[in-house]
C-alpha cells in the first residue's frame, strides 16, 4: 500500500508569474478530463510532464478530479532529488529540483522563469524525517491558494498496516466545545481515557475581540474611511487575528492527530474513529448558538480527521470508521437520559457515565461481542477444527 504525506511551501510571489501558473492550472484541468491540448508558447517539457501524469493523477494526495470546468487544478510534477552525497534520484527533466546538498529548491518552467529559493530548516527537517522513515519525496504540485503561489511536496512510502493487538484506540471527534475524546480499550476494560479540550476562555476572548474590530471596520466602511491609513491598518490587524484564531484549532488538530497515532503505534492498537462532526454541529445548532460561534467550534475538526487518517496510513496503523452511539445505553440499549453536566443515565438498568465517554463504552461492548463470537468459533463443540 502506498501512503502519502504533503507539505505546503509558500513561493515568493514576486518571483513567480501568477498568470502563467493560472494558464498551466487550466491546462491541468483539461488533462484531468482526458484532453491533450498542446499549447505552442508553453515549453514542451512541462507539457510532457503534465500528460505523463494522466494515468495516476487520481491517486495523488491532492489529485482529486476538479468538479467543474475551468476550475483551477494544481499542476503535478515529478521531483529530481540531489542528496547530500551528490547522488541523484528521479527524472532529470523534472520541473522541481530538491537540492539537499545546497538546501535549495529549484523550479523550472512552471513559474515561467527558473526560480531558486533557499530551503528553510523546517522543510529540510520534514524531508529528512520522511526519508528516515523509509519514504521519499517523489512528487510535487504547484498551484495558487488565495492567489498566492504554493509548492506542495508529496512524500510517498510503501507500507502495510500491522496486525492489531488486543488494544483498541477509540477516538471520538466532537466540536471543540466538548473536545475530542479518546479511550484506550483492552479486554473489556478502559485502560485510559481523556477529553482533549481547548482553552475555551482564551479562544472565545480572541473571537469577541475579532467581532469588535470587525464592527469598528464596518463603521469606517460606512463612512467611506476604510481606505485611509487607519482603515488599512485595522484591516491588516483583523486579518492577522483571524489567522491567529484559526491557527489555535489547526495546531491542536495536528498535535492531537500525531499524539494519537503515536499512541496507537505504541500499543499496536486498532484505531477506531467515530466521526461525530455532523451530530456535533446539529447539537450546537440545537443550543441556538450563533453561526459564527458554531463555525468557530467546528473549525479544523475535518482537518483533524484528515490528518489522523493520513498519519495512520503513513505509519501503517490499521483504522476503521465506526458509528458509536452516545445517547443509547451500552448495557441494555435503552434510551439514556441526560442530567446536568452532560451526565447520561439509564433509567432501565442504572448505567451512568459522562456523555462523551458513552461511545468508548460502546466500543468495549462491541469488542466483547466480537471476542465472544471469536471464542464460539474456536471452542464450539460442533466446530470441525482439529
Ligand atoms: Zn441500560
Amino acid at each position: 500500500m502506498k501512503a502519502h504525506r504533503t507539505l505546503l511551501v509558500r513561493l515568493p510571489k514576486d518571483k513567480c508569474d501568477v498568470d502563467y501558473i493560472k494558464r498551466l492550472m487550466a491546462l491541468t484541468n483539461l488533462a484531468y478530463r482526458g484532453f491533450e491540448v498542446w499549447v505552442p508558447d508553453i515549453p514542451k517539457t512541462v507539457q510532457h510532464q503534465l500528460y505523463g501524469f494522466k494515468n495516476y493523477m487520481r491517486s495523488l494526495v491532492l489529485g482529486t478530479v476538479p468538479k467543474r470546468w475551468f476550475v483551477r487544478a494544481w499542476i503535478p510534477s515529478k521531483i529530481l532529488r540531489v542528496y547530500q552525497d551528490g547522488s541523484r534520484k528521479g527524472d532529470k527533466s523534472a520541473p522541481v529540483v530538491l537540492d539537499l546538498k545546497n538546501n535549495v529548491i529549484k523550479i523550472r518552467w512552471v513559474c515561467k522563469n527558473e526560480i531558486s529559493i533557499p530551503m528553510p530548516d523546517w522543510v529540510v527537517n520534514w524531508i529528512d524525517e520522511r526519508v528516515r522513515e523509509g519514504g521519499d519525496v517523489r512528487f510535487a504540485m504547484i498551484g495558487l491558494k488565495d492567489d498566492e503561489p504554493y509548492l506542495a511536496l508529496i512524500a510517498e512510502r510503501k507500507v502495510e498496516p500491522y496486525e492489531p493487538s488486543e488494544y483498541r484506540l477509540v477516538v471520538d471527534v466532537n466540536s471543540w466545545k466538548y473536545g475530542i475524546s479518546w479511550g484506550l480499550v483492552r479486554d473489556g476494560r478502559i485502560m485510559s481515557y481523556k477529553q482533549e479540550r481547548l482553552n475555551l476562555g482564551r479562544y472565545y476572548g480572541l473571537y469577541n475581540e475579532l467581532i469588535r474590530l470587525g464592527r469598528k471596520y464596518g463603521e469606517l466602511k460606512r463612512s467611506g474611511l476604510h481606505k485611509t491609513t487607519e482603515g488599512r491598518r485595522l484591516w491588516k490587524r483583523i486579518r492577522a487575528m483571524h489567522a491567529r484564531l484559526y491557527a489555535i484549532t489547526r495546531d491542536k488538530a495536528y498535535f492531537l492527530a500525531s499524539k494519537l497515532v503515536r499512541k496507537a503505534l505504541r500499543y499496536k492498537a486498532l484505531l477506531v474513529i467515530d466521526d461525530m462532526t455532523e451530530e456535533s454541529r446539529r447539537e450546537l445548532l440545537e443550543e441556538k448558538l450563533p453561526p459564527g460561534v458554531i463555525k468557530l467550534l467546528m473549525a479544523n475538526t475535518r482537518k483533524f480527521v484528515k490528518q489522523l487518517t493520513t498519519l495512520a496510513k503513513w505509519y501503517g496503523v490499521p483504522y476503521e470508521f465506526k458509528r458509536l452511539p452516545s445517547t443509547i445505553c451500552p448495557i441494555c440499549q435503552h434510551e439514556l437520559t441526560q442530567l446536568p453536566d452532560r451526565i447520561m443515565v439509564c433509567e432501565n438498568c442504572g448505567f451512568k457515565a459522562p456523555r462523551d465517554k458513552i461511545p468508548i463504552h460502546w466500543a468495549l461492548r462491541e469488542h466483547n461481542y466480537e471476542f465472544k463470537q471469536f471464542q464460539k468459533v474456536i471452542y464450539s463443540p460442533t466446530s470441525t477444527t482439529h
